[in-house]
């Protein structure tokens, strides 16, 4: 039932074609595996049309389900997609680029755009008949996986490190999840591949170095974003689209998404994508014109803990080559300031790697690379709850009052702040 529209799979790098039926994991494609690694990517049949189930699933990312691996009436669905694209002028002012708007995939089932990867990724492994799915996971990608097996009531297995803690574990375990913690990181990768061997468990996350990207047909869910992007930009590509990346998962999708829809005709001019990255991963393979990434570690611990891993995939080199953008590293300095400018001057409120996009915006746009009146889309890949325990220090300023009075009083002092601009 799976795989519905799937003709086959290519590779992105060697171009090597495959059968519809290979057994597909994100182990990246056989013939160059070895030497230089790549994902693969779903080809769809030519006249592939919405199934009669997608008129039905108009409220979700479903009704695309012509260009995804799973026809709707086998979808494991929560309502994930047909996210809010907000107008964000006031900080679009602030960061030279007034045309700014603002993709909130915060307003996801989980809280995060990877459930756009889940509902996919879920669903193929039922149609499957996996009973097992499994993840290297303690943030957003865990937390979606978790809640979308607990949907299809299937076991889901996720493999963390010691020490890890915050919000986004409480959320996995509530869906019910096993959470398998391990001393040695690299331990997480090489229990899935043990798994994946031995119980023929679905792996959706990377499990092998180096990394290609996670399951490939997962990631056709994230091509979804270009789709309701055109239709909320009335017909349109933005000139850019500005994603918060590590191992390009959700930009490769997405840009996917937009040949897809280049190919097709309904759109007449591509995006630049760029990346927001932590670690200069990307932008020094683009520097360089290397076809390798390597592992670079950027002597800090980031804040934005989504995307701190120090290594980035080819798929994501491969878009960013493609569609002429451009990766922007961007640190710990003034992430919490933007993200709280943002929220104060827009009301979105948004996890602290999801505002990467915003600094690289301000970026590309004090040197020139975006123009003041260009179509700029930053894509907020989750809500600012999901790190509340990085992003928020205890105040010591906390103060209650005994009486309206007091507290009138107070307002008074504070009548310079409370009459300030937001921006
Ligand atoms: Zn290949």
């Amino acid at each position: 039932m799976d795989r519905s529209q799937v003709v086959g799979f290519a590779c992105l790098r060697c171009e090597a074609s495959y059968p519809a039926t290979i057994e597909l994991d994100s182990t990246g494609c056989p013939a160059c595996r070895e030497t230089a690694p790549s994902n693969l990517r779903p080809c769809y049949a030519a006249a592939a049309t919405p199934s009669a189930g997608a008129q039905r699933a108009r409220h979700s990312l479903w009704r695309y389900d012509h260009v995804l691996p799973c026809a709707a009436h086998d979808a494991v669905s929560l309502g994930e997609g047909l996210t809010p694209l907000t107008e964000a002028t006031r900080i679009g002012r602030y960061l030279g680029v007034p045309n700014l708007a603002i993709k909130d995939e915060g307003r996801n089932p989980t809280w995060s755009h990877k459930d756009r990867f889940s509902t996919v990724a879920v669903s193929v492994a039922r149609a499957r008949g996996s009973r097992v799915v499994a993840t290297a996971s303690s943030g957003n990608a865990g937390a979606s996986l978790a809640a979308y097996a607990a949907r299809a009531d299937l076991r889901c297995v996720v493999t963390t490190f010691t020490g890890s803690a915050g919000p986004m574990l409480a959320q996995i375990r509530k869906y019910g999840a096993t959470v398998v913690p391990l001393v040695d990181k690299m331990d997480r990768w090489t229990l899935l591949a043990q798994a994946a061997e031995r119980h023929g468990w679905f792996i959706a996350s990377p499990y092998r170095a180096p990394v290609v990207g996670s399951h490939p047909l997962g990631i056709e869910g994230y091509k979804t974003i270009a789709y309701e992007l055109v239709e909320q930009l009335d017909g349109q590509a933005p000139d850019w689209c500005v994603l918060p990346v590590c191992y390009g998962d959700a930009l490769s999708g997405v840009w996917a998404g937009f040949l897809e829809l280049f190919a097709q005709g309904t759109i007449v001019k591509l995006p630049r994508m760029v990346a927001a990255e932590v670690h200069g991963t990307l932008a020094r393979a683009l520097s360089t014109g290397s076809d390798m990434l390597e592992e670079r570690d950027g002597g800090f611990e980031s804040l934005a803990v989504s995307i701190g891993a120090p290594r980035s995939a080819y798929q994501a080199l491969k878009a960013l080559r493609d569609s002429s953008g451009c990766a922007i590293p961007v640190n710990n300095d003034g992430l919490v300031d933007m993200q709280e400018r943002l929220a104060r001057s827009e009301g979105l409120f948004a996890e602290l790697a999801s505002v990467t996009p915003l600094l690289a915006i301000s970026r590309l746009r004090s040197e020139g690379v975006i123009a003041s009146h260009d179509r700029v889309v930053a894509v907020v890949t989750a809500s600012g709850l999901k790190d509340l325990d990085r992003s928020v220090e205890q105040s010591a300023n906390d103060v209650s009052f005994q009486s309206t009075d007091r507290a009138w009083e107070w307002l008074g002092r504070n009548r310079a702040a409370l009459m300030a601009p937001q921006v």
